[in-house]
């Protein structure tokens, strides 16, 4: 039998005692037996993980809820060899919904076998903080900034849109110097740094040659602030077409990447954050590398 704990947050992941339970039963069905870390505040799972893995004989740790939870729980586990279960629950299941983990919770718990265990690289944040899928600057961080808790629940994808497009027209596009080594350097707008292929739905593949298992992270930089351009862009990632567009830029990495303001005069406040696998949790400037076979992790095959 193995033992997992269980992660949730209650006030973001909007996770009922109901749902845990039922969650706990299915579990058992699999002959996993479950201890449950319940939170409630951000950033609390990430700090409390490592100290119940200390104490008690964990096999693995589930993250039930979004990817914010997740991200905790990726934080707490990256270079140990306790893996990642992950059951999709709530508004935002993107990594879910790229690799094709079941958003049902008896189908998510089938793969916790080890037969579907993966490792996998994760990126790092000025040698602190590590994102599952992306980290990225640009006018998307104005409209996660602006979506608040209950806007999210009741609107769920819409307000996604809707924040989006609201940043798009008053958003004052800041420019960036991103810089890889000693010598490489490159000015945008936008820039993602992903560790998957797709921005918040499988179906924009901003980055479609990323591999989580390459030790590469892929960077996409918007070059031109006018919104005829970035509209277009936007447009072009639904088709993979903006990768040939003359005002993007496509690449592949394993170089540490530093992204800065370009003119410091520039710093409004609002433009300098930075969003990580989906919240604004850090801002500029950054370095960022790859932290390659980092995470051990359920996944489904193929
Ligand atoms: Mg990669």
């Amino acid at each position: 039998m193995m033992k997992t704990l269980l992660v949730y947050n209650t006030l973001t992941g909007n996770i009922s005692e109901r749902a845990v339970e039922n969650t706990i039963k299915n579990l058992s069905k699999s002959n996993i037996s479950a201890e449950t870390l319940k939170t409630s505040v951000v950033g609390e799972a990430k700090d409390r993980i490592p100290e119940i893995l200390n104490s008690n004989g964990i096999d693995f740790v589930t993250a039930m809820g979004g990817d914010g939870i997740i991200n905790e729980a990726v934080n707490a586990l990256a270079y140990k060899d306790i893996p990642l279960g992950i059951i999709p629950h709530g508004t935002t299941n993107a990594f879910a919904r790229e690799k094709g983990i079941p958003l049902s919770v008896k189908k998510a718990i089938r793969l916790f076998k080890k037969e579907n265990l993966k490792t996998i690289d994760l990126g790092l944040i000025n040698d602190k903080q590590y994102f599952l899928m992306m980290c990225s600057y640009g006018f998307d961080v104005k409209a996660l900034s602006e979506i608040n808790l209950m806007v999210k629940r009741k609107l769920k994808i819409i307000a996604y849109i809707l924040y989006g497009i609201r940043a798009f027209l008053l958003h004052k596009p800041v420019k960036v110097v991103i810089k890889l080594g000693k010598f490489e350097k490159y000015e945008g707008y936008f820039c993602i740094i992903n560790n998957v292929k797709s921005y918040g739905n499988p179906l924009a593949k901003i980055t479609p040659h990323a591999s989580t298992e390459d030790g590469f992270l892929d960077v996409c930089i918007f070059r031109n602030s006018n919104k005829f351009s970035f509209l277009r862009n936007v447009i072009g990632i639904f088709t993979t077409r903006h990768i040939d567009f003359d005002d993007v830029i496509y690449f592949q990495t394993n170089n540490r990447v530093k992204i800065n303001i370009k003119d410091k005069k520039e710093g409004i406040k609002d433009n300098l954050k930075i969003q990580l696998d989906g919240d604004v949790l850090s801002s500029l400037p950054i370095e960022v590398k790859p932290a390659k076979s980092a995470l051990k992790i359920f996944l489904p095959k193929g």
